[in-house]
């Protein structure tokens, strides 16, 4: 589904986050050493080659919330933005650390000129984090962001998961639509 708010598109797709062919950046759940792993971090390491580590480890480690940028290799994308998400129960506040990932994902993206950006959910799969409390943290982060934003234009939500796409798809409804 897609929905256009101050002239950005809120889209989410049921998919992998490593074929997005059309999207500028792509972010990764990233572990803090920023090496392979599994989950979303297995899928776009497999996908980007050998060189998207060798990029990353010296831009490491970070801490949960906190993002980094490297080229996007043998991926479609021309970036990849590298977020630490909190492990749920231990890095706590987790919503103030999750939150942190989007905006500072959005503000490296902002930065970079960069016009359209695809997240996984972070934190949801290894680290615990329960969708709809993560979910209503990504988009509230989103949302109060979207006055500020000069490039991106288009903001793209891949859910792994059916249910992962609905609990998405009813959240963007209620918090974007126009009253
Ligand atoms: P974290 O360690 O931050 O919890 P994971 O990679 O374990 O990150 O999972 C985050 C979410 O991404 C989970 O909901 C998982 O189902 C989903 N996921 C796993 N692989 C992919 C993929 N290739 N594309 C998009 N989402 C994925």
């Amino acid at each position: 589904m897609q929905i256009k708010v101050n002239n950005v598109s809120i889209e989410c797709v049921k998919g992998d986050i490593a074929s997005q062919p059309d999207i500028t950046a792509i972010v990764n759940a990233a572990n803090a050493q920023l090496r392979r792993g599994g989950g979303v971090a297995g899928a776009i390491h497999r996908a980007a080659g050998p060189e998207l580590e060798k990029e990353c480890i010296p831009l490491g480690p970070i801490k949960p919330g906190e993002a980094v940028i490297s080229g996007g290799h043998n991926l479609p994308n021309d970036f990849d933005i590298h977020c630490l998400g909190p492990v749920y129960g231990n890095d706590k506040p987790e919503d103030k650390r999750l939150s942190d990932c989007y905006r500072n994902a959005i503000e490296l993206a902002e930065k970079h000129h960069i016009e359209s950006i695809a997240f996984p959910a972070i934190s949801t799969g290894v680290f615990g984090y329960p969708i709809e409390d993560a979910t209503t943290v990504a988009l509230s982060t989103i949302h109060s962001l979207l006055p500020d934003l000069k490039h991106l234009k288009t903001i793209r939500f891949v859910l792994f998961s059916q249910n992962d796409y609905e609990v998405y798809e009813s959240k963007i409804k209620l918090m974007f639509s126009k009253k």
